[in-house]
């Protein structure tokens, strides 16, 4: 199996350099050169696997041979060994015909570490092999920062420096993060702004000797392998469901498109999906586009649902691949367009294809409060505010249609205890597991926004480690 940049002139790659390359070098995004299809045979026998060996099996065909299937079912059965539930990605009873993907039992309530926890262990992998190592500096808002931390923690081959705003991330998000002590983890808090953080990477990998002597990495949205991991729990949620004689319907809370692509990926590998609703907040470039055919960026605003605070969906670009019959050539030209006038529409024909298959719907912070509040007093379910966003999608979009709704949960509610508490009246408690994370002790470098400090702070922490 290789892999093609979307934007066609990038060279094919197998599987282990597309995971470490992240981003194409033509600047577009890898995706498999052809889908790898299941039987409907092949989907029956997933049915009841354990989850981690569903996993191994979904993804065995995208590695191609460069990982020995030995070493990727351990490092695939580890990445899920210390989740909070034994099913690893449940399914909760909402409605008659309504279920919730529970996405938030990972180490940091986030779906996000369903892909990372992965896509930490491929990295240290593939990098011990080569004798190499990496040093991911990453920006965050309080969201990916502890996936990324908990995913990276305690491996030999990374090196892993954080930086969030200063009293700008929550209190549980900040803690998810500072009080991960292992020695290969470095948190920063700069005061400064996510903006100026984000600015402070980037210009760190713009400074190319600081980039070749430190080799800097990232594993951010638009990596293949955080995909590939999430197809998986699209196909344990179907077959437990029923398919393949049962058609789902997915309703997937969605910011940069990661998630819902990889539903679509599963529908392309031969899953019977129906439809796919993509739920948006008042950032809604996806949803203006199904509706209308035209896709314009307007700037972000802030909202009850932080993580879907996006001007564009990265990896929408995937989809259109495909749609554009996967000529990359043609697919450049027309995200050039885009980048350019801010604006672009895919011709009538083929957004009415794409409508086909997808749908989207956008609530506003007020709906998606009493949202929150409609469905605990209806369900007894407390949720976060992206999942509620999903919910009323997916209702709202799956009609009388006879498959079955799967909603994804994509955090947990205490990840955003204040949204949930001012709808409902009552504050999500973190799971047990966690329940002490206000007792743990934090260590977390405070510097100022400064492009060399920081430059001398990760140097002389590597350089420390390096001497040790
Ligand atoms: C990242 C995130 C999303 C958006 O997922 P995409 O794959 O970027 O579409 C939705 N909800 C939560 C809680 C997230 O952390």
């Amino acid at each position: 199996m290789k892999y093609v940049s979307t934007r066609g002139s990038a060279p094919a790659l197998p599987f282990d350099d597309v995971l470490l390359a992240g981003l194409a070098r033509d600047g577009g995004l890898y995706v498999p050169e052809t889908w790898p299809r299941f039987s409907r045979a092949e989907i029956e026998a997933l049915r009841g696997l354990p989850y981690g060996e569903l996993a191994a099996r979904v993804m065995q065909p995208f590695v191609g041979g460069r990982i020995a299937e030995a070493d990727f079912a351990r490092l695939v059965a580890q990445s899920y060994a210390d989740f909070g539930h034994a099913a690893v990605a449940p399914l909760s009873q909402l409605g008659a015909n309504t279920w919730l993907l529970e996405l938030f039992h990972g180490p940091t309530l986030s779906f996000k570490d369903y892909a990372l926890q992965l896509v930490g262990r491929l990295f240290d992998h593939v990098l011990k092999q080569r004798g190499q190592g990496v040093t991911i500096v990453g920006a965050t808002s309080g969201d990916t920062g502890p996936a990324a931390i908990e995913a990276c923690r305690d491996r030999e081959a990374i090196e892993i420096f954080i930086l969030h705003p200063k009293g700008r991330v929550s209190e549980v998000q900040r803690r998810q993060m500072t009080t991960v002590l292992s020695p290969n983890v470095h948190n920063v808090a700069i005061e400064g702004t996510f903006d100026d953080c984000q600015d402070l990477v980037k210009a760190m990998f713009n400074d190319q000797a600081f980039r070749e002597r430190f080799r800097l990495g990232a594993f951010n949205s638009i990596n293949w392998a955080r995909i590939m991991a999430q197809i998986v729990y699209f196909f344990a949620a179907a077959t437990a469901l029923g398919a393949p004689r049962r058609a789902v319907t997915f309703a997937v809370p969605t910011g940069n498109f990661g998630n819902v692509y990889a539903a679509y990926a599963a529908r392309k590998m031969g899953l019977p999906v129906k439809r796919l609703v993509v739920g948006s907040n008042t950032n809604d470039i996806l949803t203006r586009f199904f509706d209308i055919g035209t896709m314009e960026m307007v700037p972000v605003t802030a909202t009850v649902s932080p993580s879907m605070d996006i001007q564009v969906s990265s990896n929408f670009e995937r989809l259109l691949f495909d749609y554009y019959g996967r000529d990359g050539a043609r697919l450049a030209g027309v995200m050039a367009r885009f980048r350019r006038q801010g604006r672009v529409t895919f011709g009538a024909a083929r957004w009415r294809r794409m409508g086909r298959l997808f749908a989207g719907y956008r609530l506003d912070d007020g709906a998606t409060k009493a949202a929150i509040r409609r469905l605990y007093e209806a369900t007894g379910h407390l949720l976060d505010p992206h999942t509620a966003i999903g919910v009323v999608a997916g209702e709202a979009c799956h009609g009388e249609s006879d498959s079955a709704l799967v909603c994804v949960a994509t955090a947990h509610p205490a990840k955003f205890p204040a949204a949930v508490e001012e709808a409902t009246g009552v504050r999500p408690a973190l799971p047990a597991r966690m329940a002490d994370l206000f007792e743990r002790r934090e260590r977390c470098e405070v510097l100022p926004n400064d492009l060399g400090t920081v430059q001398d702070f990760v140097s002389a922490r590597l350089a420390a480690k390096a001497a040790a």
